[in-house]
């Protein structure tokens, strides 16, 4: 009897280990898919997201802008979802952690209602909470971070396009992450996964300007 327990529990570890290896090894991202006409159809309509950007100037407006825009085609090729930015200088910031950033988005959000995405980036500050590094050809520190509160507000303390992009998935498919592509904790990828481009999807047309309730509040940031 106690063999024949330990037959199947040794089964049983294979069977979970091999449904594992078999998860990991068969999700691709869409990458290879991208110019396929049937994909693209998938896309459409197109959905443009009305998107704040509130930073203070970082001497290169260009810089920021460019990184929006990049991150916006990564979107659009995607899951057909484009960002229409507006840019808003010289908001100085009472603090630089990614909670008070979100503080002063959640203060902007009280008196313009009429955004989608309200993000708050913040490049240059001295703390710790972020791999930071000064940015010899850009001139200013740069830290890989950032995060979403409500699913609608982003704080950010970096351009990097593809932690951009990172972030906006954030605010389709809540706080998870992924093992592989964008959605990765620290991605290296700059494409979805099929599952999460899936599940963008499906809630390509949420309602941004309902606050969600507590529950999802408490579940929605990262
Ligand atoms: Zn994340």
């Amino acid at each position: 009897m106690r063999s024949l327990l330990r037959y199947g529990v040794i089964l049983l570890v294979l069977f979970l280990s091999s449904c594992t290896l078999l998860g990991v090894v068969t999700e691709k991202t869409v990458e290879h898919r991208l110019a396929n006409p049937a994909f693209q159809q998938e896309n459409l309509p197109l959905r443009t997201l009305r998107v704040a950007v509130l930073t203070e100037s970082i001497g290169e407006d260009a810089q920021l802008s460019t990184a929006f825009t990049d991150a916006s085609a990564l979107l659009e090729q995607q899951v057909g979802i484009r960002l229409d930015i507006k840019i808003f200088h010289d908001l100085p910031w009472r603090g630089r952690s990614l909670f008070a950033i979100h503080r002063q988005v959640e203060q902007f959000r009280e008196t313009h209602q009429e955004f989608d995405i309200v993000v708050g980036v913040a490049l240059t500050f001295n703390n710790s909470e972020a791999w930071c590094w000064h940015n010899e050809e850009k001139g200013f520190d740069e830290c890989i971070g950032g995060m979403v509160k409500e699913a609608r507000n982003i704080a950010l303390h970096t351009i990097l396009s593809v932690l951009i992009a990172h972030e906006f998935g954030h605010t389709f498919l809540g706080i998870w992450h992924s093992k592989g592509g964008l959605m990765e904790s620290f991605p290296v990828d700059k494409y979805f996964l099929e599952s999460d481009r899936k599940r963008v999807l499906q809630n390509k047309w949420k309602d941004f300007h309902q606050r969600p309730n507590l529950l999802k509040r408490c579940f929605s940031f990262c």
